[in-house]
């Protein structure tokens, strides 16, 4: 499957043979072996042949003096923060850049991107320094700007307007611009010109007109089914307008004589072959279903982690569902690929249409229901995590608030899948105003109820962060927590784990996590367990049987009490009520949650004390 996947070279080019070998390349070392293969350093793109060199993970940028070192995989976006001399400004990688011979910021005058960079590349398996010249590229080394550079810009309706301007530039002078580049994007063209500070005087008079701009750096991030990378001579510029203004967006960099454009569409539009580059789309055959191969989601997925290969990422289901080899992909739906995918793909109901999972009968542990206003809610995935609950509750006690317990019994399956019907759950939820879960997995999957009810839905272990200093650093987030930053997001695929029935590697590096079942696999503590110690068995028999023995002494009241049945039974159960009241009052707050808590499983009452106990509690907690 994974050399499959490599065959897709484009939005629309596939490879004419299926390759039959690719190498993952993570360092230097691994290139020195390879003597015959094709460098794929993004997925965007790539070349034909038998063996593939895949470099897409091989990233970094080091300061080596008044150079970067830039690993071939890295995109641009990332070269761009660090001040290069010259910057590639589509979203590609370095490498591929290189390559395929790209055009950028800095094109105008420094011509190729690849006539003005040194690599570090194996050609048959040999290492050279200098300018490319063939096989696969390991670094890429880019000198670092040093001058200060004042980039104007200069909107029109138009692309005569520019096309005139700009011939009328060159045929009185040679302007030394950096880079004269023109983008159609939202219904305008803009001119952007960038030249060092030292040149303003002898510009001044052409950009008199311009308004302070900014590098244009072209993402990939929106939806289209075509892309046209090629060359034109700027004479015949105006031949182009037609098809630019039919495009989604165009971007035309212009170097004296010759337009090096790109073009991205969601028509196919006609080229001429002579004018393209190879890995533009020459077919109208685009079956990617809406992916742009951008990869962004293979950065993030979890799953294709769990799984170690690409073929499990959203980018492996798409691509290998337009080659007729769709995969399933079990994953926890956690939404990650779509955050971040720029064609904006309903991925997770794609992908959910394929899941079977091989889920292990969760039990549903001693979720005891408790009604009340704020309800710990728990699924059948939280529902063996007893502990939890019961930290949750004495947390929101010591907080000076009252918690009641939901067991939602839903399918997990389902729940998973976005198949539940939320509206008629909604309706079990009445009178509450807000629902409290354990897991950040729960939290995500109920957010749908919000649409129903009117419902605020909390996650524990975020509300107990506040009450401690706990470092960023040393804090583990886990993929189903939004808005908590970037850093230290990784999955300990233990929730995989569940849904799929394995028990996987994985390591996290980190004192605390927000995830208990991260917790309960690594073991490491939660923000709630460093608040709240376990309540251990013994404590809860010691409850249970300081109870009992009370009552045993209450017995010969009960007894003298028994007078009255058949008599008058009202009274009978008004003393017996009492009297069970009387001696839960003698707990603390605390031991009647536990009680409460564990009163199913306790051996020292009969089903009747159970019930009478069980009501009796909930009144006292909840008045
Ligand atoms: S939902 Fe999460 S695990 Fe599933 S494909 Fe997307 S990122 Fe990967
Ligand atoms: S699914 Fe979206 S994020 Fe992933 S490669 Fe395709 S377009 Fe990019």
């Amino acid at each position: 499957m994974l050399n499959l996947l490599y065959s897709q070279l484009s939005l629309t080019r596939k490879s004419s043979i299926i390759p039959e070998r690719v190498i993952t390349v993570k360092s230097e070392e691994d290139l020195k072996n390879i003597t015959e293969a094709v460098g794929r350093y993004e997925y965007l793109r790539g070349s034909e042949g038998k063996i593939v060199a895949d470099l897409t993970k091989l990233r970094g940028i080091e300061e080596i003096g008044d150079k970067l070192r830039v690993l071939a995989g890295t995109p641009w976006r990332d070269v761009k923060e660090k001040n290069p001399e010259i910057l590639g400004n589509l979203d590609f990688s370095v490498g591929g850049s290189v390559e395929y011979g790209d055009a950028g910021f800095g094109f105008y005058e420094f011509k190729f991107i690849k006539d003005r960079v040194e690599v570090e590349a194996y050609l048959n398996g040999n290492k050279y320094i200098g300018k490319y010249k063939g096989g696969i590229i390991y670094s890429v080394l880019i000198r670092k700007e040093n001058k200060e550079i004042i980039t104007k810009a200069y909107e029109a309706k138009d692309l005569d307007e520019l096309y005139y301007m700009i011939k009328g530039w060159f045929s009185v002078t040679f302007p030394p611009f950096r880079d004269v580049t023109i983008q159609w994007k939202d219904d305008k063209f803009t001119l952007t010109v960038s030249y060092t500070k030292l040149r303003e005087k002898l510009l001044s008079d052409l950009v008199k007109n311009f308004y302070k701009g900014g590098i244009i750096y072209e993402e990939v991030s929106f939806p289209h089914k075509y892309r046209y990378f090629g060359q034109i001579d700027f004479s015949k510029l105006p031949e182009l307008k037609e098809r630019i203004k039919k495009s989604k967006q165009t971007t035309l960099r212009i170097s004296f004589n010759k337009v090096y454009f790109s073009v991205y569409s969601d028509i196919f539009l006609s080229f001429p072959e002579a004018e393209l580059f190879p890995h533009s789309d020459i077919i109208e055959e685009n079956e990617l279903n809406g992916c742009i191969m951008c990869g962004k989601c293979v950065e993030v997925c979890p799953y294709s982690e769990y799984k170690g290969s690409l073929v499990y990422s959203p980018l492996g289901f798409y691509i290998l569902q337009a080659l007729g080899s769709a995969i399933q992909i079990n994953c926890h739906m956690c939404g990650k690929c779509v955050e971040v995918c720029p064609a904006k793909l309903d991925i997770i109901s794609e992908i959910s249409k394929t899941a079977v999972y091989n889920i292990k009968q969760i039990e549903k542990g001693k979720v005891k229901e408790l009604s009340y206003k704020r309800e710990i809610v728990v699924t059948p995935i939280g529902a063996s995590l007893e502990d939890r609950i019961l930290k949750a509750i004495l947390y929101l006690y010591s907080k000076g608030s009252i918690a009641g317990i939901k067991y939602l019994d839903v399918n997990i399956q389902d729940l998973v899948r976005g198949k539940i019907d939320w509206k008629k759950i909604a309706k079990q939820f009445a009178g509450v105003s807000q629902i409290i879960t354990i897991t950040p997995e729960e939290y995500y999957y109920l957010q749908p109820l919000k649409n129903y009810a009117i419902l605020d839905i909390n996650y524990i272990e975020e509300y107990t962060i506040a009450d401690q200093e706990i470092k960023k650093e040393e804090l583990h987030i886990p993929c189903y927590l939004k808005g908590f930053g970037k850093e230290n997001i990784k999955c300990s695929y233990a929730f995989l784990d569940i849904l799929n029935n394995t028990s996987s590697k994985s390591e996290i590096k980190a004192k605390v996590t927000l995830c208990p079942f991260t917790a309960k696999k690594l073991n490491i503590a939660t923000p709630l367990d460093l608040l709240i110690p376990q309540v251990n068995k013994e404590a809860v028999k010691l409850i249970s049987r300081k109870i009992k023995r009370n009552l045993e002494k209450s017995s010969k009241i009960l007894d003298d009490a028994k007078w009255y049945m058949g008599v008058a039974d009202p009274l009978y159960d008004e003393l017996a009520n009492e009297i069970y009241e009387v001696e839960l009052k003698t707990l603390q707050p605390e031991e009647l949650l536990i009680l409460y808590f564990y009163l199913d499983s306790l051996e020292d009452f009969t089903q009747e004390e159970k019930k009478i106990i069980g009501e009796k509690i909930a009144r006292l907690l909840l008045k």
